[in-house]
Formats: C-alpha cells, structure tokens, sequence
C-alpha cells in the first residue's frame, strides 16, 4: 500500500486543490483528509458516511458539586483562569493540566476525556474517504490525524486498495508530522511568495528530517516569475526535484464552487497540468522515489 501527503507551509496555496483532482485522477484511491483544523475536501468530493467514529479529545476537569465544599483552592491554583469566582469549572478554559484535581482537599475533581468531535469512514466518487470534524473550540492534535490516518489504511485494506491520498494540514506542527509519518511520498504546494517560500523552507526541513522522498509543486507560478525562479533555484541547490508548475487560473475557484475538481471541470491548461503532475508523481509512486532522499 503506497501513500502520497500533499502538505503546504501554509494554509491557501491550493492543496485541497490539488489533491482533489489527484483523487478524480488515480487508479482505485482511498481519499484521507487530515487538514482536521480546517477540512474542505468534501466540498468537492462530497462524501456519504457509512461509519462515524466519535473522537475524544484531552481529558478536561469535571467536578462533583456534591462533594465541593468551597475552598477554592482549585481556583488559586488555576494556571489557566479556567475556574470563575463561582467555583465552576470553564470547560473551554481548562487545559487538562490536573492541578485542581491534585489540590482538592475533598476529591471533589477528576479529569474525565470530552467528546471532541467525528470521524468518518465515507464514499465518494473517487472511492472510500476517511475524514474528521472536530466541534468548534476544540483543540486539534496529531492523534486525529492519526486516526484519520488510520481509518484510511482500514478502507485500503477493506476494499482492496493501493494508494492512499492524504491531504495533509498546513504549517510544521505535530498534525503535520502525524500526516507524514511512514509515507511513501511528500508532495510540498507552495506559491511564488515571501512567505510561502519561507513556509516551504521550514517544512520542507521537517520532511527530510523524517528522510522521506518529496517533491515540490509550484502553484500559481506565473503570478511571480522572478520569485518562482527563486524557488527553483533553492530547490535545486537542496536537490529536491519540482514536480510540476501549475498556473493561476480561476477555474480552481470555480470547481470548488461547482462541488468539482479542476481535471472534471474543465479542459483548461491548469486541468492539463495537473494530469501531467499526476502522470509524474504516480509513476514514482509505482517505480520509486529513492533518488529523492
Ligand atoms: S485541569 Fe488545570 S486548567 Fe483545568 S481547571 Fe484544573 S487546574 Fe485549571
Ligand atoms: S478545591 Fe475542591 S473543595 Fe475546594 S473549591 Fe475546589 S473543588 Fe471545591
């Protein structure tokens, strides 16, 4: 089973883009979206559940009201502001740091796991798809990726499938690493800008930390010739290789609009860049990438 994460430094380059028209593209793909924070593949893909996961999150402190006799102790010791003059715990407040319930002279807290949003196992068009959603205020970590991650390898397995297509979450922080982890390829989408080449520097030193093979995709190339000259240049000196180039097309905003991904939407250049981009990729994914290391 071969898996691919497309990653970018920072949120907006046109990953989910990219990996959508990927999984229209692919030969019997599982789809995984581990952009848990901030998932917008099923506004293309549109997914059906067939199984729904209840995640949990961080463990949260609850107390017995009926064993609390005021001390306030717990309150004085809140690092986090997360119990109010009134005694009452503040769900959104409380880092599960376990303080309060170390103080409490009458054992009146405890940490208790809070429901912290879904996971879905799903089919679309392009083939079974495992994603998330997590409850407004709740707090992402790797181990939704992780499970994410897992349900995907769990669909592969179920229905025979080779290659897992992992949207991956933007920047370098541990749901990064949790979507790269073990993968047989890394595809980085940055764009012809200060910052996205500074955001693609930083990943892309976590990435080979982990010696995994990866490729860069520069999107919207042409909006910023000189700088995407730079890019090119900072990537061969690393000598990691640059996949493909796609140009800024409106047509990615109107696919999304339309619930398509850019290669059903139309046959427009940026369409005929990304087959060729696929072409690339699916060829190393199936005859190896061990010169990218
Ligand atoms: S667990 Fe920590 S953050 Fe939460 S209420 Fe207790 S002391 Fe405050
Ligand atoms: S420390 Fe325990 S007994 Fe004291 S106010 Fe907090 S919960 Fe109540």
């Amino acid at each position: 089973m071969k898996q691919l994460t497309i990653i970018s430094g920072k949120g907006g380059t046109g990953k989910t883009t990219i990996t959508a028209s990927f999984a229209i593209l692919a030969d019997n793909p599982v789809i995984a979206d581990a952009d848990v924070d901030a998932p917008d593949l099923h506004l293309i893909l549109a997914p059906k559940p067939f199984e729904t996961i209840p995640y949990v999150g961080m463990k949260v402190a609850v107390k017995d009201h009926t064993l609390c006799k005021l001390c306030a102790e717990c309150r004085k010791y809140c690092r986090f502001d997360a119990i109010d003059e009134e005694l009452n715990i503040i769900e959104d407040l409380c880092e599960g740091c376990g303080v309060c319930a170390h103080v409490c002279p009458n054992d009146a807290i405890s940490l208790k796991p809070t429901p912290a949003g879904y996971a879905y196992m799903s089919e679309t068009r392009a083939g079974p798809m495992s994603h998330a959603v997590l409850k407004p205020g709740a707090s992402t970590s790797g181990k939704l990726v992780t499970l994410v991650r897992e349900n995907a390898r769990k669909l592969a397995r179920r229905y025979n499938r080779g290659l897992i297509i992992i949207d991956g979450p933007p920047g370098i922080g541990c749901p990064v690493i949790a979507a790269i982890v073990g993968v047989d390829l890394v595809l980085i989408v940055t764009e012809p800008s200060v910052t996205a080449i500074h955001d693609m520097e930083r990943i892309l030193e976590v990435v080979t930390h982990f010696r995994i093979p990866v490729l860069v995709c520069i999107n919207k190339y042409d909006l910023n010739p000189s700088m995407t000259h730079k890019i090119e240049h900072y990537c061969k000196a690393r000598n990691v290789k640059v996949a493909g180039k796609l140009p800024f097309d409106k047509t990615a905003t109107r696919a999304m609009v339309a619930g398509k991904s850019v290669v059903e939407f139309n046959d427009s250049l940026l369409a005929q860049q990304l087959r060729i981009l696929w072409k690339h990729i699916d060829m190393g994914l199936k005859n190896g990438y061990d010169d990218l290391l």
